[in-house]
């Protein structure tokens, strides 16, 4: 396995952790009610997603787990 060869100083990890920068997830209007979502996940108003309901098919599947 690799191994590091020196240990990573402080300044090294902060200068590395300063690099994580907070994202805007890229939105889009929701196809069925027109709400802004999140692309490429279900809609968080109504649950659809690519013409489907996806969230009451995952509330259904926790009921039957219950
Ligand atoms: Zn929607």
């Amino acid at each position: 396995m690799a191994c590091p060869k020196k240990k990573t100083s402080h300044r090294k990890q902060h200068q590395r952790r300063a690099k994580w920068i907070a994202f805007m997830p890229s939105m889009s209007k929701c196809s069925n009610c027109g709400e802004p979502a999140v692309s490429h996940h279900a809609c968080g108003a109504c649950g659809f997603y690519n013409g489907r309901e996806y969230v009451k098919a995952i509330q259904k599947r926790k009921k039957a787990t219950a």
